[in-house]
């Protein structure tokens, strides 16, 4: 029983199935139903229509390379009839089934991991980039209060500080004006009190 893939859709012809059509340089093209005739007449391309295996095939959605695919390629050698042969032949085309199934499971098995992985991060980007969608507009509020506080009370002992300088400097006897206008200066930088007390 030979089993013709569909010329549109690549799924197997049971026989009393399907429709032929020969065109008129006699190449014949066999379709599996009325839908792959229709395709076929309206002249559409099968790697463009997305329910199709050559489809799946160009776009990496099915195994293509495989050893197992070998076996299955049409040789114009005439073959006698040997019975063993033909035995054995069938039985290495169920084993070589079973075998190219495995592989073609695990092919798309590793499609979907990896889409997967690329799903993920696609998610987390997007999280990062909308955190402030996502973060309530209270959170962390009351350590932000709580930093704003710190930042305030130093700035305070930084200003009651130079206000301490400012007195020790006016309680300092000034001998002369020129040098009085020296130690106002000094008193601005940091260093200054101990320069103050060392003169
Ligand atoms: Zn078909």
């Amino acid at each position: 029983m030979r089993l013709d893939p569909c010329y549109f859709c690549s799924t197997k012809i049971f026989p009393g199935h399907g429709i032929q059509f020969v065109r008129n340089d006699s190449k014949i093209f066999k379709f599996c139903r009325s839908k792959c005739h229709r395709a076929f007449k309206k002249k559409k391309n099968p790697r463009k229509v997305s329910w199709t295996l050559a489809y799946r095939k160009t776009n990496g959605k099915e195994l293509t390379v495989d050893p197992s695919f070998e076996f299955e390629k049409k040789r114009n050698i005439p073959v006698k009839y040997d019975r063993e042969f033909w035995m054995k032949s069938l039985e290495a085309i169920r084993k070589i089934d079973i075998i190219r199934s495995r592989r073609a499971n695990h092919f798309v098995m590793q499609r979907l991991r990896r889409a997967r992985e690329i799903e993920m991060q696609q998610e987390v980007r997007e999280v990062q980039r909308d955190m402030s969608l996502v973060r309530l507009p209270v959170a962390g509020l009351r350590a932000r209060l709580a930093a704003k506080e710190r930042e305030s009370q130093v700035e305070e002992i930084h200003d009651s500080d130079e206000e301490m300088e400012v007195t020790n400097a006016e309680e300092m006897e000034v001998p002369n004006a020129e040098e009085s206008d020296i130690e106002e200066e000094m008193n601005e930088s940091d260093e200054a009190p101990e320069l103050v007390e060392v003169l």
